[in-house]
């Protein structure tokens, strides 16, 4: 047998095959599905059109269907979208159907996804969305696909993959203080640009990973997709498993590379070395240092999404902010229901955190993608013509966050908070 790297074992065991190798086209199975409710109708159409009617899903305890991107809005069509995954999942009584403007309604897939227990370590989870590649942090094979393949696997639980080469991405040494994991990100992007790993698998290692909490390491896969990745992936740990404690959704099984296993290309990075970073409009390898771009003003901060919206985000953010007054319109959007609820209750010197933003002025939208794809018109922070805006998000493509005519800023949590106090791109270790 030979030596693998864990996407390669992970795929090997789902293909029931001993070894593989980078190249090979392998049929797996498919241990969760998810989908939303952008791309969740035409999944399900495409599965009734194929597989017939009144098809049987191939798993309903395997499919997580999650609406999460057009939520509160009045637009017609995106409410119609959440009528017709109603309508499917009353009809098939999908056990994880995460309802909106319901008690089950969660948010943003991806971190709803790591909330329930979905993402497992040595597990192989697809989704129809290209950020699934999240849910690598967890140690698990994961990627989008479209909505044919997405449907696909809904009717028989298997997709068909080519097996990625593997690149090592090793972050050494200790953190400063205001780096983040958004900027180890935005940092090897630049470097290796949104083309360096197309269709390659990024695996994470080394000692700053193993001192990042899960929130990170997400933020890390999630983002691989940008310098067009297949998936991202780093080995679960003690850390991974104390997220995951008892909410697992099937067996674990850790899975590690082997000592001989080969990379088509190894990057390593001591993180002491790594400045607060930025993608400069409209790419996310546009990289720059905070520093670079002190004198750029902002019109609004926002910060939110799957890579900026979850509670160590907002702890960041709110260490950044306390006690002070924000410049210019800032956004605070949750990720999901319990991240919206924890801001209720963390605190930080004493105040929730919920207190801090509201005492800074900034205004708190309800738990969604919100602005982080645009979105209808009346969608909450959505980007106006000629808007700079410095976003924790994860893609700055022209109309991204909304008007074509807008300017998005990729920064995190710490660098987006210290910009909005002083109103132009802000270096948080410069307050
Ligand atoms: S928060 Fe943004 S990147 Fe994440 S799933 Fe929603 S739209 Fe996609």
């Amino acid at each position: 047998m030979n030596s693998m790297t864990i996407t390669e074992k992970i795929l090997a065991a789902h293909a029931g095959k001993e070894s593989v190798s980078p190249g090979e086209n392998l049929w797996v199975d498919v241990d969760y599905l998810m989908t939303h409710d952008v791309f969740g109708p035409d999944v399900v159409r495409i599965f009734q059109a194929e597989f017939g009617q009144d098809a049987k899903i191939w798993n309903k305890k395997r499919f997580a269907l999650i609406p999460d991107h057009y939520i509160f809005t009045k637009d017609i069509l995106a409410n119609k979208n959440i009528e017709f995954l109603n309508d499917f999942a009353a009809k098939n009584e999908l056990p994880y159907y995460y309802q909106p403007f319901t008690d089950r309604y969660s948010g943003v897939c991806h971190s709803t996804l790591a909330q329930e227990g979905f993402d497992v370590p040595g597990g192989l989870l697809i989704g129809t969305d290209s950020h699934t590649c999240t849910s690598g942090a967890f140690g698990m094979f994961s990627t989008g696909v479209g909505t044919t393949d997405g449907a696909f696997v809904l009717g028989t639980g298997k997709i068909w993959l080519n097996v990625p080469e593997s690149i090592k991405v090793v972050f050494e040494g200790e953190m400063p203080k205001y780096l983040s994991a958004k900027d180890l990100i935005l940092h090897l992007i630049g470097d290796i640009g949104v083309n360096g790993a197309s269709y390659k698998a990024i695996e994470f290692t080394g000692g700053a990973i193993e001192n990042m909490n899960m929130e990170g390491r997400m933020t890390l896969c999630n983002m691989v997709i940008e310098a067009g990745a297949k998936n991202g992936i780093i080995a679960a740990d003690k850390v991974a498993l104390d997220y995951i404690g008892d909410r697992a959704k099937g067996p674990i099984k850790i899975v590690n590379s082997d000592t001989g296993a080969k990379y088509c290309l190894v990057k390593r990075y001591n993180v002491q070395n790594i400045e607060p970073t930025v993608a400069r409009p409209h790419s996310p390898d546009n990289k720059a240092t905070a520093r670079s771009e002190a004198n750029t003003k902002i019109d609004r901060a926002y910060i939110g999404s799957c890579t900026g919206g979850s509670i160590a985000d907002f702890t960041a953010a709110a260490e950044i902010v306390f006690g002070k007054k924000v410049a210019v319109d800032t956004f605070i959007v949750p990720a999901t229901e319990k991240v919206n609820k924890q801001i209720k209750q963390v605190t930080f010197k004493e105040k929730t955190l919920y207190d801090i933003f509201v005492e800074a002025g900034c205004q708190i939208g309800l738990p969604s993608c919100a602005a982080c794809l645009g979105g209808p018109e009346d969608t909450f922070a959505r980007a106006k013509d000629g808007q700079i805006v410095i976003s924790t998000t994860n893609r700055n493509f022209p109309g991204r966050m909304g008007s074509p005519k807008s300017f998005v800023y990729l920064a995190s949590p710490f660098t987006t908070m210290a910009s909005a106090l002083t109103g132009k791109i802000t270096d948080p270790r410069d307050l």
